[in-house]
């Protein structure tokens, strides 16, 4: 059966979209044809000046005026992506959906079922979950089911379904609609042997005409087995599963010989050491393979970047073998250096020196340290966050770039925190998961704004760069402000 897999805008454009590449070879493996719609990529060229496809400016794809703007304004080339959608014959079409791509996904799959309404609109990613997420999108009536969660086993399943029968019916992963009403067939255990799934396949797409032409992205592990109260990961992943470092090593090697010209792999995990013999053993086949004096030999320049968490074990040596082996770049979720703060969000480690030695080795190592902070955790006091900018300060030698939550603490449904609020100290009344205040009033979103500006002025003046969603608050603030005081 031939199903289309289309990514809205918008996304980034610096590379293909991983989640597509993954469904492809899914998809392919089990027979069925595959076409891909980049259209994120597309509308981006004809857009460009517009400027909002940077972090700091994606806010504009979550106000759904804007976006009736930009509808109106690329009328023709909306409607010939849904004609091409049309001709190219899919009777299934499923979009990767995330809070910046789903009004546009919403918009197209309308303009398909107006041109054919027979063909099976999937929407699928991470805008899809929990379940209330799910739920509120397979309302809408252009949607025919919502995938959560990994779709490698369900969207191959929910086709055979319907190259069967003709009809969505019962298949565990999804919410579908039945005579109006809506199903929930729950979720399906996590995807358990990850080292037997299929290489991604970026075949569909022109790695030319992404901005880094020499980039690909790569999965090597999901979900994370760390307990921080407040990250949402657990929720779509479940569980954490990670692939060995052979495993690792061979889907490079794949895409290296198949795409000729790519030199560098960005690790899309939540954290690339929490499996540390996985990471190490991956690191030494990479060392091997460099020694390859001959000419041809893809490793040889081969660089990548990953996100990671603060551990003991990052010690200089190993951070130095990362580096032989290639790795420039490492994120690190610091959030807090605060330590009461981050036994309140249960973020080991506990120990002041050990944040501020993996920070110093990794930079000493030559590797860019990018460092994750979060601000107005619930019991985070004035004291605490002036220890986090006292640490900025003391450190700022090793950061290569810091990067300030643009929700300063957003408190996720489905969370423990977001299950505990009384515990958190966090008023139950009138909660919101962005605008929550404390019980005792005095952590509110202006106050978390506050701190956020704070320490981005301070990143500033101490010449450390700072990500773009630092600068999107400072470049919005009234409006960020306007929207909260219109909730209140
Ligand atoms: S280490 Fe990062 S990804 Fe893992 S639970 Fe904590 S915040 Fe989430």
């Amino acid at each position: 059966m031939k199903i289309a897999l289309v990514l809205a805008p918008s996304w980034g454009i610096e590379s293909p979209h991983l989640g597509i590449a993954l469904l492809s070879a899914a998809l392919r493996k089990r027979g069925h044809t595959v076409e891909v719609f980049d259209f994120n990529l597309r509308v981006h060229k004809q857009n460009k000046e517009k400027g909002w496809w940077k972090g700091e400016e994606d806010l504009h794809w979550e106000d759904a005026n804007t976006v009736g703007g930009f509808i109106r304004d690329n009328e023709e080339l909306l409607k010939t992506f849904a004609q091409e959608i049309y001709l190219s014959r899919a009777q299934v079409v499923s979009f990767s959906v995330y809070n910046t791509t789903w009004m546009l996904s919403l918009e197209l799959a309308n303009r398909i079922k107006d041109v054919d309404k027979n063909k099976f609109i999937v929407f699928g990613g991470q805008r899809c979950f929990p379940e209330l997420a799910a739920e509120g999108l397979i309302k809408h009536a252009a949607v025919d089911a919502v995938v959560l969660g990994e779709g490698e086993e369900v969207l191959p399943e929910l086709l055979g379904k319907i190259e069967k029968l003709k009809r969505i019916e019962f298949c565990p992963g999804i919410f579908y609609k039945e005579k109006g009403e809506v199903i929930n067939c729950g979720r399906r255990p996590a995807i358990a042997n990850i080292d037997a799934l299929t290489y991604p396949d970026f075949s569909d797409f022109s790695l030319a005409e992404y901005g880094n032409p020499h980039q690909l992205p790569i999965l090597a592990s999901r979900g994370c087995p760390y307990p921080c109260i407040f990250c949402s990961t657990k929720l779509f992943w479940v569980n954490f599963r990670c692939l060995s470092g052979a495993r690792i090593f061979k889907e490079m090697d794949f895409q290296l010989h198949r795409h000729p010209g790519v030199s560098f792999f960005t690790f899309n995990d939540h954290v690339i050491n929490a499996d540390m013999q996985a990471l190490s053993d991956f690191c030494d086949l990479v060392l091997a393979a460099k020694q390859n004096q001959n000419q041809d030999n893809p490793w040889k320049g081969l660089n990548w970047r990953g996100a990671v968490v603060i551990r003991e074990e990052m010690d200089a040596p190993f951070l130095a073998k990362m580096k032989a082996a290639g790795c420039i770049e490492l994120e690190y979720g610091l959030e807090s250096a605060s330590l009461a703060v981050r036994k309140l969000m249960r973020k080991p480690p506990y120990d002041i020196q050990v944040l501020e030695r993996v920070i110093t080795d990794t930079h000493n190592s030559g590797i860019n340290a990018r460092v994750n902070f979060m601000f107005g955790f619930p019991g985070e006091t004035e004291e605490d966050f002036q220890e986090t900018l006292n640490f900025l300060k003391k450190n700022r030698a090793a950061f290569a770039q810091v990067h300030a939550s643009e929700t300063f603490c957003h408190v996720d449904p489905g969370t423990y925190l977001f299950e505990h609020l009384s515990e958190a100290k966090i008023s139950e009344k009138k909660f919101h998961p962005l605008y929550w205040e404390s019980q005792d009033g005095k952590n509110k979103y202006p106050e978390r704004l506050r701190r956020h500006q704070e320490f981005c002025q301070l990143a500033v003046a101490l010449n450390i760069p700072l990500s773009s969603g630092g600068h999107k608050i400072m470049l919005h603030k009234e409006h960020f402000l306007k929207k909260y005081e219109e909730n209140l």
